[in-house]
């Protein structure tokens, strides 16, 4: 036996490991269970090319709880280590910065990010355990099996012993204050979630002891003793579809990969992706188009970072574009640093290019699939639209690849490119300013008044409903130039699209002057503008508009927050329209009593056909309505 001290700079980097080094304790399993992995595929590759004579077991990795003993071992049929590789490689850790880490950083927030930059993966088994042993045989010929213990001080000792089977057992005795992984389901969980996707088969297994099993041994007290191992399933599957060549793959396998990857997740995705790169960085993955229609949130993060087939993260946000993150699916890239710090990230150059790369492939495939298939694209159109709009509101290389296949659809169903729509409209709605400007409703029930006005006059109107519909025709507006949008209800007829077409009134400004103050005394001055407007006689002899720019201010307080929610009350327009016949014959009435009534009728009438009247009001324009029967 021999004994010695772990290199290390500080008497008790142990302590510091167990309360900094990562915050989640649990990912101790995934780096002594990817360290066997990387074992068994040495010892794979030596054999392939020859180095490795011996004879090639299953290279399955196996991880077995006693919960008797309070042991979990880690158990791989890999390279296995000599007494010099364990001193190589376990004792003489590259600790260079740790003693001046600990002595800056001791007790500061953000500690165990910058401790996991040393990426001490085997000294992780300290987060949990009281004593660890590594037992290995070398795949060397002749090589000497030995047992590396420490208890978590830096001392060690190196003892040879009896082993057989080439490769390399952990075993973990679990701390007092970490019995949860002593758990079968909390173990299970852990592989579940980190080591589904592993290239070499994980198995996981429980040893129990069995008492009176009347076959068994017997122990110093005469009870009859056996030790039973209890097999799980395989854990993981070696060979996801991300890391197969794209031509192997049928939509069907696809499908089958959504699924295992969210086992809870009954909707289909609508597409995907398959990412594959290996210049000038390496990633694979495949991402899919989920169905986003209002609840955007729920759909997010959910999108799984792996290097080499290792779970890293489903915490992607620094790594893809915001909108990418609604996105589902698997990116793996062994370029990306793991463990760092979430501003490291933001600021590493490979991170930045993966992140571009990712939403050029996104664009590129939207683009694809609508110069491909058209009709199929417009059917996807609906489940679609929130992911593009939130793309060209947050990306602009994205906004501007996203030109050729953003739609736009009318009342009637049909759709259009943006550049197609302000062909289309050109003729007949643009305005004195040479502005094309683009008619829509986002409740084509509520607006069916003013819609069907407006194609009396050849105007065509857009159906856009959506939760970012407000930002978005800002952002379009913005983009394409001499390009507005008005919702068609926000003006008169005439106003919509302004084309400086003086109609002359029949009203003079003594009739105007007449008429105000019975307006005045009926509508609510804080909530309403009368204005007097001379339209033509086919319009309402009353409308209520709501002006463009304070209904974009109001939507934009709702959905944007901020501070002011409420800061401005709510206004709209009374437009009289002095060019119908019921105004004149308002004018003519003799009393005023009859007069006011018809004009509280006609308002009623107009907040009515906006669904603003309601309640009391609502219920005394019924009583007079009535009696005018
Ligand atoms: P890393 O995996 O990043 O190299 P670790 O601390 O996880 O760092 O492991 C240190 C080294 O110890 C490995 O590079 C490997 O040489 C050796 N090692 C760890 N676990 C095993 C194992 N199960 N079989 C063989 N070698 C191992
Ligand atoms: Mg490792």
């Amino acid at each position: 036996m021999k004994t010695g001290q772990i290199n290390v700079q500080t008497e008790n980097i142990f302590p510091i490991i167990k309360k900094f080094l990562y915050s989640d304790h649990e990912i101790f399993l995934r780096e002594l269970v990817s360290n066997a992995v990387d074992a068994s595929q040495k010892l794979k590759f030596f054999a392939q090319n020859g180095e490795y004579k011996g004879e090639l077991k299953d290279l399955q990795v196996e991880v077995i709880l006693n919960k008797e003993e309070k042991t979990l071992t880690v158990r791989d049929h890999g390279v296995g280590m000599t007494a010099e590789e364990i001193d190589k490689y376990i004792n003489q850790i590259a600790f260079s910065g740790a003693e001046e880490f600990v002595q800056k950083y001791k007790g500061k927030e953000g500690a165990e990010q910058i401790i996991g930059h040393f990426g001490l993966g085997f000294y992780s088994a300290f987060m949990v355990a009281e004593k660890v042993q590594i037992r290995t045989l070398s795949k060397d010929k002749g090589a000497q099996a030995v047992q590396w213990e420490s208890n978590g001080s830096p001392e060690y000792t190196i003892t040879e012993i009896e082993k057989e089977e080439v490769g390399t057992d952990i075993v973990l005795y679990i701390a007092e204050d970490s019995s949860e992984f002593l758990e079968k389901e909390r173990i299970q969980g852990i592989l579940n979630k980190y080591c589904k996707f592993l290239p070499i088969p994980v198995i996981f297994g429980t040893k129990t002891e069995y008492i009176n099993d009347p076959s068994g041994e017997k122990d110093e007290n005469g009870n009859v003793k056996r030790v039973a191992t209890e097999v799980t399933n395989q854990v993981n599957n070696t060979s996801p579809a991300w890391t197969k060549p794209p031509v192997d793959l049928k939509d069907e396998d696809y499908a089958v990969f959504y699924r295992e990857l969210y086992p809870n997740t009954f909707e289909e995705p609508l597409f995907h992706i398959h990412l594959n790169v290996d210049y000038p960085f390496n990633l694979t993955g495949v991402l899919y188009f989920p169905r986003i229609q209002e609840n955007v949130e729920v759909q997010r993060n959910k999108i799984n970072l792996y290097s080499n087939q290792v779970f890293i993260t489903d915490n992607v946000e620094e790594i893809v574009p915001e909108f990418l993150t609604l996105l589902h699916g698997v990116i793996d890239s062994p370029d990306i640093p793991l463990n760092v710090s979430r501003s490291y990230l933001q600021s590493d150059a490979n991170v930045k290019k993966i992140s571009s790369h990712i939403t050029k492939k996104v664009a590129d495939k939207l683009a694809e699939m609508f110069k491909k298939d058209r009709k199929d694209f417009e059917g996807k159109w609906p489940d679609l639209q929130i992911f593009v709009q939130y793309g060209m509101l947050s990306d602009e290389k994205f906004a501007e690849k996203a030109k050729s296949f953003a739609l736009l659809k009318n009342t009637e169903g049909k759709y259009f490119t943006l550049e197609e729509y302000k062909e289309k409209v050109s003729s007949l709605q643009t305005d004195k300013d040479d502005k094309v400007v683009c008619l829509y409703t986002n409740n084509p029930e509520e607006h069916f008044s003013f819609i069907q006005k407006a194609k009396g006059r050849g105007y065509d109107v857009l159906d856009m409903e959506g939760p970012l519909i407000p930002h978005w025709i800002g952002k379009l507006e913005q983009q394409f130039e001499n390009l507005s949008f008005s919702r068609v209800d926000s003006d008169t007829l005439d106003k919509l699209i302004n084309k400086d077409e003086e109609i002359p009134s029949k009203l003079t400004k003594e009739d105007e002057e007449a008429l105000m103050p019975l307006f005045e005394d009926i509508v609510d001055k804080e909530k309403f503008t009368i204005q007097f407007e001379s339209m033509s006689s086919e319009e309402a002899p009353i409308i209520i508009t709501q002006p463009e720019f304070i209904r974009r201010m109001m939507e934009q307080q709702k959905l944007g927050g901020g501070g002011f929610y409420g800061a401005f009350p709510e206004r709209f327009n009374l437009v009289v329209n002095g060019n119908h016949e019921k105004i004149g014959e308002v004018l003519a009435t003799k009393t005023k009593k009859s007069r006011e009534r018809k004009i509280q009728q006609l308002t009623d009438i107009a907040l009515l056909s906006q669904g603003m009247l309601k309640g009391e009001e609502l219920n005394r324009f019924i009583e007079r309505s009535i009696d005018l029967v």
